[in-house]
């Protein structure tokens, strides 16, 4: 088969799903189409593992000439000057960028309910979410529309909807991968990682993907390991601990079963596990919503109808402001802005603010401390499997609720990866395995063993 062909059977499942599906935003035909002409013509599959491989992007990050909206009315007509450093990474490879993939705007939600364009269903059920915010995504890999696609991950949004499409996806360690042209939601959470069918296909992306990066500040200049050198199948002797707040109240009894049916697989395989606590996790969901909102209120100050995007019409600058924010943004997002500046405003900074940077070191120390004693640890993804579509849009509470296990994970700047762990009532339930900072490898090995 050539790159060629490859490429025309990706637009071709588009076309034939996506019309119910709902996953793409903005389809790159004609130039992937050109790029694989031109890999066929230099008639070598080098060895680079993404190599004419087509992959989707979430629309959050910044695509040089091709459309990036960040599924928001305000980005609809935004064309970006520049490739994101992972997009470059990923040209480097010659991967080919099929298209871009619906979320919640910003990246804010759980459920892609709160695109500005339209609602992604699952491809499980199509009366059911995709999860989200990178919604789109794991739709795209799970309807096979795609084999790869990056997400971004803030509170959950690679892993929850990894979970709900039955897919692999992975979120690193704080500082792995660049954000360079990653459209800031709360820049001390945010990562990029990537989704896929399989384990080895993740390993694969990820590496392409990880590396320091001199345009993010916050990058990490520590080595990338080979990831596809963890993919052994040996876990003889791996330590895994299995927090009991993960499997407590609130989460599905099918789902905890789900759990421990893997848990038996993994110690057949030769890995030990024991019952450990995350006493300040139940404290997560709380501080989280004012971190991550107070850093939102901040970056998207930036969107004010003169740098980017769609421009409302108005008499005078003030006004200008006003009204493109008023019409572009969409209710959750001006909930966050409002929820995030009250955070921050004197007066209220110490009584919030501070106090929720102060419970996410209480939350980091939980990890820090299990992590000495063990090597993994594992859990469910998400309390339930994929809701219905309109079941909790009304209500945002219970919405942030079915974030709890994920979000523990962003605040302490830990990896962790979603696989698939069974059906529940015919719907994919996700394991969560997370690891020490920058032991991506071991959370490879794990998740490959099981796999
Ligand atoms: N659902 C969470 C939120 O709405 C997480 C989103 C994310 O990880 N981008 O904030």
């Amino acid at each position: 088969i050539s790159f060629t062909d490859l490429v025309n059977e990706s637009y071709k499942r588009i076309s034939e799903v996506d019309g119910e599906i709902k996953a793409f935003l903005t389809l790159n035909q004609e130039e992937a189409l050109r790029e694989a002409k031109a890999l066929d013509e230099k008639g070598v599959s080098e060895d680079a593992p993404l190599y004419g491989m087509p992959i989707g992007i979430k629309d959050n990050i910044v695509t040089k000439g091709l459309r990036t909206t960040c599924s928001s009315q305000l980005l609809a007509n935004f064309e970006p000057m520049h490739d994101a450093t992972v997009i470059h990474k990923i040209k480097d490879q010659q991967g080919i960028i099929i298209g871009k993939l619906n979320m919640d705007e910003f990246a804010m939600g759980s459920s892609n309910e709160n695109s500005g364009f339209q609602v992604t269903r699952n491809p499980w059920d199509l009366d059911r979410v995709p999860g989200g915010s990178s919604g789109g995504s794991a739709a795209s890999v799970a309807a096979g529309e795609v084999l790869f696609a990056l997400g971004s991950d803030t509170g959950g949004s690679i892993r929850q909807p990894a979970s709900f499409c039955g897919v692999v996806g992975m979120k690193p360690t704080y500082g792995r991968v660049s954000r360079f042209g990653l459209v800031a939601f709360a820049s001390s959470l945010d990562q990029i990682g990537p989704i896929t069918r399989t384990v080895e296909d993740n390993a694969y992306l990820m590496q392409a993907i990880s590396g320091h990066d001199k345009y993010d500040s916050t990058s990490a200049n520590v080595d990338v390991p080979d990831f596809a050198s963890n993919l052994t199948g040996d876990i003889k002797g791996l330590k895994i601990a299995v927090p009991k707040e993960y499997l407590g109240e609130g989460v599905d009894p099918a789902i905890k079963d789900s759990v421990i049916t893997a848990l038996k697989q993994l110690e057949a395989l030769g890995a030990t596990w024991e019952e450990v606590s995350l006493p300040y996790s139940k404290y997560a969901v709380a501080a989280y919503y004012i971190i991550a909102s107070s850093e939102a209120s901040a970056n998207l100050a930036r969107f004010d109808g003169v740098r980017y995007g769609v421009r409302a019409e108005a008499d005078n600058l003030l006004e200008m402001y006003k009204k493109t924010r008023s019409e572009g943004f969409g209710d959750e997002v001006k909930r966050r802005i409002m929820l995030g500046t009250f955070a921050l405003s004197s007066g209220y900074y110490d009584a919030y603010y501070k106090k929720a940077q102060q419970v996410r070191t209480l939350i980091k120390q939980d990890f820090e401390k299990v992590f000495e004693k063990y090597d993994v640890i594992v859990g469910p993804t998400t309390p339930t499997p994929a809701f219905k579509i309109g079941e909790k849009i009304d209500d945002p509470l219970t919405m942030y609720a079915n974030d709890i296990l994920t979000i523990p994970v962003n605040l302490a700047g830990v990896p962790a990866i979603s696989v698939p762990c069974g059906l529940v009532n015919g719907l994919p339930a996700g394991l969560q395995i997370i690891g020490k900072p920058f032991d991506e490898g071991t959370i490879y090995r794990t998740a490959h063993a099981y796999e």
